[in-house]
């Protein structure tokens, strides 16, 4: 028994010396610095950034931003108000193209192929590529209507039957099918505000999305509704990719495997969720998420 103890008390103590002298050994890193520090790779890549800027005029709101997104990976970007985090998620979806003065350099690959290429259709790559947005944003019509909509234009259900399942399926993947199934007639505007961000992923979700954008998606919610939109994510995060924008360092922890810290237009970190919050290597992140900045 005591020889047991004892092992482990070596083991402790060898373990306690090496993290001791990684951290003396780790080199500082210079808070001016605007590499990016973390692995900016994934094992299973869906979305590879390379070198990307985004200017509005002569403004520029990121700097050559390199990162790769997994597979089925919940990734939030974190930062100040201001910092680039919304306009680097609307890149994923050429969302900045509605922007006159906004201007995209660099590469973006989903599954290898460049979604800035010439003859790109964006009609497809947004559905492929779905959005929610800060305000639950439904049409002024039926909540089947707001389902619906989506596979009407992209011409995916070949008859009503068809379309009936996919509103029904995608109702009950954003957890909203039994608050609703017996007023599908209604408006999707007369629902609380919680409910109507459901119904706005129910939409994302009826064209057969492989990756969602959420700008900020509960910032305009309840603790309650909040709550049931973080449940949605991780349980819409078997079947997709996921990036998420949030001010809530809390909620990053709950949601996300992956954050990416921004500041002023720099990815500064990218790093695991439980990393970034307890072991952050860059000055800037820590000031950030001790509370010192932002
Ligand atoms: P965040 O999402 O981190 O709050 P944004 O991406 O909204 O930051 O903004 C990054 C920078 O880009 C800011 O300086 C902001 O003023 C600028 N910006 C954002 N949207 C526009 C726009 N439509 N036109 C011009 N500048 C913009």
């Amino acid at each position: 028994m005591n020889y047991v103890k004892d092992l482990e008390t070596k083991a402790n103590y060898s373990m306690t010396k090496k993290i001791i002298s990684d951290a003396l050994s780790a080199p500082e890193i210079d808070r001016e610095s605007r590499t990016t520090v973390g692995k900016i790779t994934s094992d299973d890549p869906r979305v590879v950034c390379k070198n990307v800027n985004v200017y509005y005029g002569e403004n520029r709101a990121i700097n050559d931003l390199s990162l790769e997104i997994g597979n089925h990976e919940v990734i939030s970007f974190i930062g100040p108000s201001g910092c680039g985090k919304s306009t680097f998620l609307r890149t994923l979806n050429r969302m900045n193209d509605t922007i006159v003065s906004c201007r995209v350099s660099g590469e973006i690959k989903i599954d290898g192929k460049n979604i800035y290429d010439r003859d790109l259709d964006v009609v497809p790559l947004r559905a492929m590529v779905g959005m929610v947005f800060q305000k639950p944003n439904p049409f002024p019509k039926s909540i089947y209507d707001n389902v619906a909509y989506g596979p009407r234009i992209h011409g995916l259900a070949a008859d009503k039957r068809e379309l009936d399942a996919i509103v029904e399926e995608s109702l009950k993947k954003a957890g909203l099918w039994d608050e609703v199934k017996d007023r599908l007639n209604d408006l999707g505007t007369g629902l609380s505000g919680g409910q109507q961000q459901r119904l706005c992923i129910a939409r994302t979700i009826a064209v057969n999305p492989e990756i969602i954008l959420m700008d900020e998606p509960c910032s305009a919610l309840d603790p309650i509704a909040t709550a049931k939109i973080e449940q949605l994510i991780a349980e819409l995060s078997e079947r997709f990719t996921i990036v998420i924008v949030t001010h809530s360092m809390q909620q990053a922890a709950r949601v996300s495997q992956r954050t990416a810290y921004f500041h002023i237009g720099h990815l500064i970190e990218v790093g695991r969720t439980n990393d970034i919050f307890t072991n952050p290597k860059h000055p800037l992140t820590e000031d950030y998420i001790t509370g010192r900045f932002g």
